[in-house]
């Protein structure tokens, strides 16, 4: 076993003084006042074990990570099904493009850009009694804490900010692709973006995808097909218009947020999350993308 805690500290030594940290994702503008000097790595191995380097415990804004959550509790409520609303390729394009939702009749091309998300939040507002209690009761569940919430003020912030996101939704809606009202399920899609957790609870809660479906306290949610479909997304899809890149660098199925998040992971070994809120061109964060690329080098542990 590689020797985890000494191959964080070093990345995180490497890495922390990098001029160029990237740019914050000002246009949630609740998210540009956040310091680009933060920077954390946890690493959960599969036996339990748990490393952390610099800001792990600090909360941030988990954004687009949580959509894996959401497609994964859509799955676990409807199985097969949600594949007849939205399709499983990269789409080649930044995650809010709308031209695409179009030409191919509202059927968008992954559940991990945007409008893909947007059916997810569907499903999840159609089959939820409670969605947005019930979607926090089970990331709860999943890492065993009970102090994950969404930041309201993020979820305001996007709601008055959110105008291409509107559009997608109301594009969705006019190729009957969206159940519910447009308003209802872009409150539950603000708020799960909004949801906020450490680097530490990010592993945790993704335990479930290198665990065989079964979370932290060994419950299973979803079953070995899911999983196996889920972290094909995370590889193809995970990473904007960057997914080739992540996979050529890391070589780690994972998903990144604007708000600087990413997580990836290797089935049976780990996950590991990090937290640099400066983002590159493509909106991956800057340092967790090169942290990454250290960690599965150093460790010579990747899916490939
Ligand atoms: N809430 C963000 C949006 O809808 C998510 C962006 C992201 O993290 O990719 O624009």
């Amino acid at each position: 076993m590689p020797d985890f805690q000494a191959i964080l500290e070093a990345i995180y030594q490497d890495t922390i003084n990098v001029s160029d940290k990237g740019t914050i994702a000002s246009y949630i503008p609740e998210l540009a006042h956040i310091d680009k000097g933060n920077f954390g790595i946890h690493l959960r191995t599969s036996d339990g074990k748990s490393y952390g380097v610099g800001d792990y415990k600090k909360p941030f804004s988990t954004q687009s990570i949580s959509k894996v959550l959401a497609l994964s509790k859509a799955m676990a409520l409807i199985g097969e099904s949600t594949w007849e609303r939205v399709g499983v390729e990269p789409s080649g394009h930044p995650f809010n493009q709308l031209a695409l939702l179009e030409i191919e009749h509202g059927i968008p091309r992954n559940p991990l850009i945007n409008s893909g998300a947007i059916v997810i939040a569907d499903i999840l507002v159609s089959n939820l009694k409670n969605p947005k209690e019930d979607f926090l009761k089970y990331v709860r569940e999943l890492t065993g804490d009970v102090t994950i919430s969404f930041n309201k003020d993020v979820a305001h912030s996007e709601k008055i900010t959110g105008f291409k996101n509107y559009a997608a939704a109301n594009l969705l809606k006019s190729f009957k692709n969206l159940n519910n009202l447009v308003e209802d399920v872009l409150d539950f899609y603000f708020h799960l973006c909004s949801l906020e957790m450490t680097c530490s609870q990010l592993s945790n809660a993704f335990y479930l995808f290198a665990n065989n479906g079964k979370c932290l306290r060994n419950k299973l949610h979803i079953n070995d097909k899911q999983v196996k479909r889920i972290n094909a997304l995370m590889l193809t899809c995970g990473f904007y218009d960057e997914a080739g890149e992540f996979a050529f660098e890391v070589g780690l199925p994972g998903k990144s947020g604007v708000g600087g998040g990413i997580v990836a992971l290797l089935p049976d070994h780990f996950v590991i999350t990090t937290w640099a809120p400066g983002l590159n061109k493509k909106g991956n964060s800057k340092l967790g993308m090169l942290a990454l690329e250290q960690f599965t080098t150093k460790a010579k542990l990747s899916v490939f």
